[in-house]
């Protein structure tokens, strides 16, 4: 049961072979065996999942049930949710318990009435490549335990990897869920900029912050992004668009498909070779299934690490200014006077990568370096974009690596904040765009899982899930699984 799929699971359910509150117990259970040693979960709570797990299995009873109903999955510890302690992976949070859900919380726990199992491990504020600027230490790769299971979205990755949950969420503002996909051997889907609300989803830098689906196919991936996407008046950049069956095409064929390869991805040095060959077979997977392949172009695309360590530090500057230890969170214990009591709290509460992060941010905002620093990364992000919809006009979709190599050693790269933030070189121009991007599995390299890349044109998900569905059927690089886990 434990390696099934969403849909399989649902199956089962609703065919009554299992019930719910089995099922829940059953990964819970795992979580308890193995989660000590990978620390992918913040937060489990038996009592309230059970809960939820009867709850869902009352409505299978009473024949209300959605096509996710008594699912239980893992909720990354950025997402509000009522009653839980609602981290963000920071000691700022450590003590907060949230006192209402976040709409995509409400949405699956709710309409679609899916299980929590928990709260799920993530870099502090969702700052970080590889889960070790959590306040709550680092995950370790099922893969390889002595490797990070990248990030922000670490704890949602290798929950999924390692069997503790058979989907999670993850959100990615420069590569957060497709980066940890990557190196876990995931599939995973950052929407389009707007498609899923970021009401009660604490913010990082809110301009590319986009909550997304882990799951190990694009198929699950589709299954909960419909259970997740909507439009919602409580965020002001949601999208008001008609609703979509994310699993509609998932069979359509690929013949005709243009697959385009920006020049600059497969130019250069900067992805590790074994990387690089399982990239160029899947492309020539893709060209026996019907799809061709031509070359584009995103010229602006090296500029896309610099401009966004301009624009997120200066949105993060201002979102986490909400953090001084007035209405919620840490408050230092001794303090003299108000002025103290801020500085300690943040002080105290933050660690040494949000800090950094905040630095610069106030900096580039900064009277005298605005206009040299965040008004030039915002012309570069208008470049970005401009980019890729000049390549959209010769191509249906884009294909790359998602990281330019495959899982790192803990401590590696941690004390090199450039190393760390190069990881994401192939992710984050997608979110300047704002368009939608997948990692799915494309092979081994030593051993350690790689992940290609697809993007979209905006609101292309169901395209993507069809192209990446139609790959997983033909390879099934997938459907491996770490040894030890099953
Ligand atoms: N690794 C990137 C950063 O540190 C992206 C993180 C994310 O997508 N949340 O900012």
């Amino acid at each position: 049961m434990i390696e099934s799929g969403l849909r399989e699971l649902a199956a089962a359910l609703a065919a009554r072979r299992i019930s719910s509150v089995e099922l829940t117990t059953l990964f819970l259970d795992r979580i308890g065996r193995l989660n000590p040693d990978i620390n992918a979960f913040v937060t489990v709570d038996p009592e309230k999942s059970l809960k939820m797990a009867a709850a869902a299995d009352a409505r299978i009873a009473a024949g209300a049930a959605g096509p996710l109903t008594g699912v239980p999955i893992a909720q990354k510890d950025i997402f509000c949710a009522e009653g839980w302690t609602t981290t963000c992976g920071s000691r700022m949070l450590a003590n907060f318990v949230s006192p209402y859900d976040a709409t995509v919380i409400r949405k699956m726990h709710g309409e679609a009435g899916l299980v929590s199992l928990g709260k799920t491990n993530m870099d502090e504020f969702a700052m970080g490549s590889s889960n070790e600027t959590s306040f709550f230490g680092p995950v370790k790769n099922p893969w390889d335990r002595t490797r990070v299971p990248g990030g922000s979205s670490g704890g949602s990755a290798a929950a999924v990897a390692a069997h503790l949950a058979p989907a999670a969420t993850g959100t990615d503002t420069g590569g957060s869920i497709r980066q940890p996909a990557a190196l876990c051997n995931l599939t995973g889907l950052k929407p389009t900029y707007g498609v899923v609300s970021r009401y009660g989803m604490i913010a990082f830098a809110s301009s590319l912050d986009q909550a997304g689906p882990m799951a190990r196919s694009a198929e699950d991936c589709a299954l909960l992004l419909n259970a997740m996407a909507g439009f919602d008046p409580r965020d002001s950049t949601s999208l008001e668009r008609p609703a979509e069956d994310y699993t509609s095409d998932l069979d359509k064929p690929l013949a005709g498909l243009r697959i385009g390869l920006p020049r600059e991805f497969f130019a250069g040095s900067g992805c590790a070779p074994g990387v690089m060959a399982a990239v160029q077979e899947a492309i020539r997977e893709y060209e026996r299934l019907g799809a061709s392949a031509v070359e584009v172009s995103l010229p602006n695309s090296h500029l896309s690490v610099p401009a966004y360590y301009v624009i997120a530090p200066a949105e993060a500057s201002s979102n986490l200014s909400r953090f001084d230890g007035v209405r919620y969170g840490h408050r230092a214990a001794d303090y003299g006077s108000l002025d103290e009591m801020y500085a300690r709290t943040r002080a105290e509460g933050f660690g040494a990568e949000v800090k950094r992060r905040i630095l610069i941010g106030t900096y580039v905002l900064s009277h005298g370096y605005y206009d040299a620093y965040y008004l030039q990364a915002q012309r570069i992000r208008r470049l970005i974009a401009d980019d890729f919809a000049a390549a959209f006009r010769s191509c249906d979709v884009i294909l790359g690596p998602t990281s330019p190599s495959t899982a790192f050693r803990l401590g590696e790269k941690a004390a090199d904040p450039v190393q760390m933030y190069l990881s994401d070189i192939y992710t984050i121009a997608v979110n300047l765009a704002g368009l939608p991007g997948m990692s799915i599995p494309c092979g081994f390299a030593d051993g350690l899982p790689v992940g290609l890349q697809l993007i979209g044109n905006y609101f292309a998900e169901t395209r993507l899930l069809n192209v990446a569905h139609r790959y997983q059927q033909a390879t099934g690089w997938h459907r491996q699984a770490p040894a030890g886990v099953a």
